[in-house]
C-alpha cells in the first residue's frame, strides 16, 4: 500500500512489479504534479494539464481518492477518509444509527506500507499567514494565485487613489529559495510581457518585493550564483528584502518585525516546510527527526521510538529522513529513493527467504545539483556537488533548465504539451482570462 501520488508515491505505484505485488495506493489526490514547473502554470506559462498525470491511467494500481488519517502498526491497518463529497441523505441504509460521517470512512489491511505523503508549507504560526497568504504547492494554489494576480489588475484599474492602486498592484514573496525566486521571475515575466500589454497605465504603480530572513536569497545556491540572482533581480526591478521578518500579516498588510506596514494585494508564502497531519498523528509511535520527519535506517525502513525497525513499513520523500544522513526535501530525492524502493522490494519478491541486507545495500542519495529559473529567459544552475567548478548562469542554463525538466516531464502527453504552450505563450503570450465566480449579492461589509 503506497500513501500519497507525489513525487515518491507516483513513481512507485506505476514502477512496481505488479506481477509480485498487489499494488493499492491511497490519496487525496488523484494525480501527480511535475513541482518543478508549478511557478509556471500560476501565471499562465504553462496550462495546468501540462504538469499533471492521472494515477487512474495506470489500471493495474487499486487507487483510493482519500486521506490516510492513522496507521495501526501492529494490527497492519490504515484508516482512511474519502476526499470527496458525501453521498446524499438517501443512501443512508447500513444502519439507523449510520452518519454521513461514516459512509466517508473505511479501513484498509496492508502487508507492505509505503508512506509517502509529503509535508506542508511552514507558517512558523506567524498570525495571519493561513488566512491572508497563497501558497504554491498544489495545482488548486496555482490556480487561486492566476486569479488574484489578475483580479488585483482588474480592481486597480478602478481604483479610486493611487495609494489603492500601489496596495493593490505590491505583490510579495515571502522565502526567497528556489520556490519563492522561481515564482517572483514567472511573475515579472507576466507582468512585463503581458501586464504592461494589457494595463499600460499602471505600470507605474506596480512593484513585485522578496522577503527573507536570511542574509541572501537562493542561500542553498553556490555564493556567486545567489549573488548572480541578486543582481539580476536588482536589474530588473524585483526589489530584494532580505534580513527582513515579517512579523504579522493582516488583510491586504504585511506587518514587518521594525514596525512598518507594506501594504500587498497578493502574497505568496514559500518559507519552508513542515509535517502533515498523518505525520503528526504518528508522534510516540516513530522516531522522528528535529524537524518532524519521520526516521528511517538506511533501507528507508520505518523506525520506532526506541530505533528498531517496524516491519514492512517504509518512508521517503518529504516526510522522512534518514537516522543520521538528513536528506533534502527535493523532488531528486523522492525519485532516486522511489526507485531504490521498487529495486529493493522487487528483490525481496523474487527472494522472499532473504533480508532486505542481503539483497540490496542501503540507500545512498547522489546529488546531482540544483536549478533555479530567474526570469526573462535565464537561470542558474549549480552542480558545484558534482564538480566544483560546474556551475553555469544566464541564458545557457535557462537551456539547460528547460531541456533537463523537459527530458523530466513523465507522459508523452506533456512532453508534447509543454514545448507546445512554451511555443503559444511566446508568440501569442499568456492567457488572461479568469475563471473565477464571485457572489454579486454577498454583502461585502458583513
Ligand atoms: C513549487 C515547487 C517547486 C519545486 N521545485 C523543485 C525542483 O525544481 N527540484 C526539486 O528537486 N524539488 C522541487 N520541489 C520539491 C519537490 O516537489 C518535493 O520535494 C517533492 O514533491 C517531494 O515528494 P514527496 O513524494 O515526498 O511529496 P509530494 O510530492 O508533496 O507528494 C505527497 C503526496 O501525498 C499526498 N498526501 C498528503 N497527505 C496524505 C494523507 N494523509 N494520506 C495519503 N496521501 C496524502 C499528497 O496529496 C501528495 O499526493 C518543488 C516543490 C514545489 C512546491
Amino acid at each position: 500500500m503506497i500513501l500519497g501520488s507525489g513525487w515518491g508515491g507516483f513513481k512507485l505505484l506505476r514502477d512496481m512489479d505488479k506481477k509480485s505485488y498487489d499494488v493499492v495506493a491511497v490519496s487525496p489526490r488523484n494525480h501527480f504534479v511535475f513541482t518543478p514547473l508549478l511557478a509556471s502554470t500560476s501565471v499562465g506559462t504553462l496550462e495546468f494539464r501540462c504538469i499533471t498525470e492521472p494515477v487512474r491511467g495506470y489500471r493495474d494500481v487499486e487507487y483510493h481518492q482519500a486521506w490516510s488519517d492513522a496507521i495501526d502498526f501492529e494490527k497492519s491497518k490504515v484508516d482512511c477518509t474519502l476526499n470527496l463529497p458525501k453521498v446524499p441523505r438517501t443512501y443512508i441504509h447500513k444502519s439507523p444509527t449510520e452518519t454521513l460521517e461514516d459512509t466517508n470512512k473505511f479501513t484498509l489491511d496492508y502487508d507492505h506500507l509505503i508512506l509517502a505523503v509529503g509535508s506542508y508549507s511552514n507558517t512558523f504560526n506567524i498570525p495571519g499567514v493561513k488566512e491572508h497568504a497563497y501558497f504554491l504547492k498544489e495545482v488548486a494554489d496555482a490556480r487561486k494565485i492566476r486569479a488574484r494576480v489578475l483580479e488585483c489588475f482588474e480592481r486597480a484599474e478602478m481604483s479610486r487613489s493611487d495609494e489603492e492602486r500601489n496596495g493593490l498592484l505590491h505583490f510579495a514573496v515571502v522565502g526567497g529559495g528556489p520556490t519563492g525566486v522561481e515564482f517572483s521571475s514567472e511573475l515579472h515575466d507576466f507582468i512585463r510581457e503581458d501586464c504592461s500589454r494589457l494595463f499600460p497605465d499602471l505600470m507605474n504603480h506596480v512593484t513585485l518585493a522578496v522577503y527573507d530572513v536570511a542574509p541572501t536569497i537562493l542561500a542553498s545556491f553556490d555564493k556567486s550564483l545567489a549573488q548572480y540572482c541578486m543582481n539580476k533581480f536588482k536589474r530588473s526591478g524585483i526589489e530584494v528584502r532580505t534580513g527582513t521578518v515579517v512579523e504579522k500579516v493582516e488583510d491586504g498588510k504585511l506587518i514587518l518585525k521594525d514596525g512598518k506596514e507594506v501594504p500587498f494585494g497578493c502574497l505568496v508564502w514559500s518559507t519552508g516546510l513542515t509535517e502533515n497531519p498523518l505525520t503528526a498523528s504518528l508522534e510516540g509511535k516513530v522516531l522522528k527527526s528535529k524537524n518532524k520527519r519521520i526516521l528511517t535506517d538506511g533501507y528507508l525502513r520505518v523506525l520506532d521510538p526506541n530505533g528498531k525497525v517496524i516491519p514492512n513499513v517504509y518512508a521517503l520523500g518529504d516526510c522522512a529522513t534518514i537516522k543520521d544522513h538528513e536528506l533534502p526535501q527535493t523532488a531528486q530525492v523522492a525519485n532516486q529513493q522511489a526507485n531504490y524502493l521498487r529495486k529493493s522490494l522487487n528483490k525481496l519478491a523474487k527472494n522472499p527467504e532473504k533480508s532486505l541486507e542481503e539483497v540490496v545495500q542501503p540507500f545512498s542519495f547522489k546529488n546531482r545539483g540544483s536549478m533555479a529559473y530567474i526570469g526573462n529567459w535565464e537561470a542558474v544552475v549549480d552542480m558545484t556537488k558534482v564538480n566544483d567548478n560546474a556551475k553555469e548562469s544566464g541564458r545557457l542554463a535557462w537551456v539547460f533548465w528547460r531541456s533537463s525538466y523537459l527530458t523530466m516531464s513523465v507522459s508523452m502527453r506533456n512532453k508534447m504539451l509543454i514545448p507546445m504552450y512554451w511555443f503559444m505563450t511566446w508568440v501569442f503570450g499568456r492567457d488572461v482570462s479568469s475563471f473565477q465566480e464571485y457572489d454579486r449579492f454577498k454583502k461585502l461589509d458583513a
